[in-house]
Order: C-alpha cells, then structure tokens, then sequence
C-alpha cells in the first residue's frame, strides 16, 4: 500500500517553535498561508492548528527542493524537514509569535494541493459573510476565528473539570422527545413506525434533568444542545448550546455560589482575569425602574428617574393625564447632550417611537434651568425639583418617557443602551456580571387575555406568595424564585428554583390554562413522577455561545459556532434544510401542503 507519510512523522506543531528550539531538526505539517516567491530564495509562512512558522528554501540544500518549492500556492497542504534557526535581527518579525525563528527547508513533501480560494484566509480584510458560511471550512482556517472555537473548547473542558470537582455528573438525556413547548415552538421529528406522531427536538433538557434530581442523581451538567424554532435574532440560532445544571437539596443562593466559583475559574484559566464574586444582586423591580430592562448593562450609570410625583402638577396635559391614568412619567440625563442638534435629537425619538413610545419630550440646562418648547407649562420651581432629582447641570440634556410603566422601561432602557455607546461611555475590556431576581411568576397576555409564565412554568413561587395562587386577583404579584444571570447588558443565563410539590406545580399548569385531559397528556408523565419522594431542587442553564461570545468579544454569535445557521436558520454551506424524496415522505406517511 502506498503511505504519503512513510518516514514522515510530524515532530511538533509550529507555535512550538521558539528561539531554544534553534540547531533542532523537526518535521512540520500544515497549509502554505503566505509565499513570497524570490526565484532563487522562497518564503513559505506554514500554518497549523497552533500558529505559524516561516520556512525558507534556499539552494544550499539542492535546486531540486528549490524546484519543487516553486510550485507551491496558496493553502496547498505540505510536510517540511528542516532545522531551526535564529533569524538575522533584522529579519524578525515582531507580528508573529515564531518571529524570531525560521526553519530552513531540507526536503518537502507536497500532501495535497488547493484550488484558487474564493475567500481568502490571509488577510485581515474579511469576505461576505454567505460567501463565509457557504465555505465554512476555508472560514474555520483563518486564526480569528479558530482562535474562538479552540476557546470555546477550552471552556468546556474547564467547566466539565470544575463541575466533575464539585460533584456533579454529567449525564446525556434524549434528544428525541415528547413535545411538550416550554415556550417556543418545537423542532418536530415524524415517526416512521407510528405514522402521525412526532418526536420534538429538545427545547432544553428541562424536564429530564428535574427527573434526574428525583431519580437521586444530585448533582447533573451537561453540555446540552437545544433547538427552538422561533424567529431568529441577532444574537440568537436554531441550535444553540446550554450548559445545563440542576441540583438538589439547595436553595437559590447555592446556586449562585456554583455558578459564581465556576466563572471565576473560566475567566482567570482562559482570560487571566479575575471576576469579583459574589455578583452584585438585583431585584427584577429595581432593575426596570432604574435601567430600564431586566438585563441592565451596569458598565455605565446613566440611571432613570421617576419624576411623576414632580411633573404630575404641571400644566402639560401630556404628563398629567398619563399620571392620572396610573401610567409613569420617567427620564433620562443624557449628561453633556445639551447641544444635540434637532437631527439628533429627532434619531432619539424614532428610536422611541420605533419601542412604541408616544414620543420623547425634551428640556435643555442652559443657564441654570431647564429650556424647551414645553417649558412654559413648568413653573420656576417644578423646573429646579426637576434638575435636582436628576441632578442636572449646564449642558445636559433630559429626556422624558410618559406612558404605562411597560413602555416607558423599554423606551428608556433603549435609549440608555443608545446614548451609552453615543457617549463612549462603554469600557470593553470590561465583565459586568449581576443576578437578576424576583421575577414575576406570571405576565397577563394583553392580546390572548390570559396569564402565562415570565419565564417557565416550572418554577417556586417565593413562599409568602404561595397562598396567592388561590387568588385571581393577586396572580400578577406572585414573585417566582426566579434568577437570571447578566452580563454587559446580555442574559447569559435563566434559572429557578422548581416546584417540587405536585400540588403547587398542578396549580400553577392550571393557572396558564393547561388543565384536565391536555395537562395528563402533555405533563402526566411528569407530574406521576413528583409523587414518589420529590426531592426540593434548582438549576440554571448558562448559554455557551453567548458566553464565549462575551469573553472573546465576538460581534456576532455565528462567530462561536463552527457551523452555525444564517438569520434565516440556512446552512449555506450543505444547503439544508433541503428537499426530501417523496419515497422517504410516503415512508413517514406525510405529504407536503403546497
Ligand atoms: N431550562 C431553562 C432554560 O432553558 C433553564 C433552567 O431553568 O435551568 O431557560
């Protein structure tokens, strides 16, 4: 049999290589990423998984090398013999973390050649990104994004070290499921034996890993793959990776204690970086009153006022009946804005209107007090309360929100986010982390006229509010042993503590309108199970991609992912999803509606 590497055993990776390799003969394999072609000299930079070398052949060591080194092109796949050496002072390349060092060619082998690429690797400037993902596999080449996927990797592998450490076993549940949609719609897989019935895809392992707990596992991770099919965002895929945990026997703050220890670990192992733990703690309330979302990103103040006790008694009828009608009347400092020109004043405002706000009411600091076209409606002295409570000076400028709480929390929120990166108030080096609790339990649905989970149904509601879910009336004040975990404005993960009584769980199911013979046939299963011994316990399930997204300050999420899916939810590259033979559907017995 023919062997292309007889006698060619590679002997180390090129980020190896450094000035005490120097006299040493080794055998090095990779791609050409660079040549430089000067007839009777040729530089070649070779590149592998871990960095990249250059090799020189010179015709020191015969013009057949020579010859053959001619032929190389870009990406072409090679193994070289040859001997380290230090380069001339002057020829270092401070760029690169082999700068010092050369290897001088003493034979090659070419393994395989390339075609001319349609994205190039070597350069800084990047491709269109279909362009990208349809040649996924030439993208994964450049560092960039290697880099991010070889992270990624590490932090696995840490997490699994820190969680195997602190007692948890890792333990793989079905990816084939029963449908039973946590809030998204399911990924449906038909059955070919039982013609008419599907599997689900995973939304998360949600119900399994809370068998796991009553199955008396204690302590379970897994890197867990999920599936949505929802509309996609920025930042969000079909497929996505959690690393999902659940515990018993504990109460929220051992949860936080986990997760808190945990990213420590990541982020000084891979980043050198120490977060301070604990994380700050805040209220699901204070964190939409004063940042105006529920993922507040604290890398910047910029805080909301509520001014309503102030303004409520002027005689602009724009705030004075919003206050009447139990709506709020909040605003903004966007510190040293004084001088906006109408044009930018009039940007902040679609951004308001876009959020469905009514619009954005405005007042200049100019002289000690507050200017605008409304100020006549403001005497002297609502004017100072006002520049007091937000503790306005000469050039600032303050923007008012006047609405239901609900909006004016997403208008200013945005608007925060908004003047924050205007501003450069944002430092990007920086990990913001904060708990965010309290959560609502329940959310009424304006549109559908009835209640459902803020955030999933399976969740405690703290225990002075258990009683209320007796009341109709108090259903939107029960507050849900529920947590989330931010970092510079993205929710990186959403946990709570679970229901571990059936009675509580059933009523809870009953009060989202699942009940009778749909709740035995979607939950049945489940809730049997909280009968025999239910242990009490909690988890969270920290998004993988956004947190590598986060530690190497990707723009977009398809940039951790090694084959992630378009906005549409493509694969570009093996083109699916994608047309099947009508044999395989007459197998599943299903036929297409056009
Ligand atoms: N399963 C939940 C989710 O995917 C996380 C959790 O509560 O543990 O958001």
């Amino acid at each position: 049999m023919f062997d292309l590497l007889e006698n060619w055993k590679r002997t180390e990776y090129t980020g190896g290589l450094n000035i005490e390799s120097e006299g040493q003969d080794v055998v090095i394999m990779g791609w050409v990423h660079n040549r430089r072609d000067m007839g009777n000299l040729i530089f070649i930079d070779l590149r592998d998984v871990k960095g990249i070398v250059q090799v020189v052949f010179n015709p020191m060591n015969g013009t057949q090398l020579l010859t053959k080194a001619h032929n190389l092109r870009l990406e072409y796949v090679i193994a070289v013999k040859g001997t380290v050496s230090v380069r001339p002072q002057n020829m270092i390349n401070p760029d690169l973390k082999t700068g010092q060092i050369e290897v001088i060619a003493k034979d090659l082998k070419i393994l395989n050649s390339s075609k001319e690429l349609p994205i190039q690797i070597n350069e800084k400037v990047v491709a269109d990104e279909d362009l990208r993902l349809k040649y996924r596999y030439l993208d994964l080449r450049r560092q960039e994004l290697q880099h991010k996927i070889l992270l990624r990797h590490s932090m696995i592998y840490e997490m699994r070290k820190f969680l195997t450490e602190h007692d948890f076993y890792e333990i793989e549940t079905p990816l084939l499921v029963r449908s039973t949609p946590e809030g998204a719609r399911d990924y449906l897989v038909p059955s070919r034996e039982y013609k008419g019935k599907f599997y689900a895809l995973p939304q998360s392992p949600q119900i399994y890993k809370q068998l796991l707990m009553i199955g008396g596992f204690d302590k379970y991770f897994q890197i867990a793959h999920c599936f949505r099919d929802e509309d996609l965002r920025a930042d969000r895929q079909p497929e996505f990776t959690q690393l999902d945990l659940e515990m018993s026997f504990v109460s929220q703050e051992d949860i936080f204690e986990v997760i808190e220890e945990l990213f420590y670990r990541i982020f000084k192992k891979i980043l050198d970086v120490e977060l301070p733990i604990p994380f700050p703690r805040l209220s699901y309330h204070e964190a939409m009153s004063r940042f105006g979302s529920d993922k507040p990103d604290l890398r910047f103040g910029l805080e909301i006022q509520d001014v309503t006790d102030i303004v409520r008694n002027a005689e602009f009828r724009v705030f004075s009946s919003v206050a009447e009608k139990g709506g709020c009347i909040r605003a903004l400092n966007a510190k040293g804005c004084g001088e906006y020109t109408r044009k930018e004043i009039d940007k902040l405002e679609d951004i308001a209107k876009h959020l469905g706000g009514k619009g954005l009411a405005r007042m200049k600091v100019k002289g000690g007090t507050l200017h605008s076209n409304i100020d006549k409606f403001f005497s002297d002295e609502l004017k100072q309360q006002i520049m007091e409570r937000m503790e306005a000076e000469e050039g600032d400028l303050i923007l008012f929100v006047a609405d239901r709480e609900k909006i004016v929390c997403k208008v200013l929120g945005e608007l925060r986010n908004h003047l924050a990166k205007e501003l450069g108030l944002i430092d990007n080096s920086e990990f913001n982390f904060l708990w965010v609790t309290d959560f609502p339990l329940f959310e009424w649905n304006d549109k559908e006229e009835r209640w459902e989970t803020a955030h999933h149904m399976f969740t405690m509601p703290k225990d002075e509010h258990i009683p209320y879910l007796d009341d109709p009336e108090k259903y939107g004040d029960i507050i849900g042993q529920l947590y989330d975990l931010v970092c510079n404005g993205l929710e990186l993960s959403s946990g709570s503590i679970r229901c571990h009584r059936p009675d509580i769980q059933r009523k809870i199911f009953e009060i989202i309108g699942i009940k009778g013979e749909e709740l035995e046939q979607r939950f049945g299963f489940f809730l049997k199970a909280f009968d025999y011994g239910t242990p009490p316990h909690g988890g969270i399930a920290p998004g993988i991609d956004r947190i590598v997204m986060i530690m190497t300050a990707a723009e977009s999420i398809r940039d951790v992912i090694a084959f992630p899916k378009t906005l549409k939810a493509v694969d570009l590259m093996s083109e699916s999803p994608s047309v099947i033979d009508s044999s395989l559907l007459d197998d599943l017995g299903l036929e297409i509606k056009e």
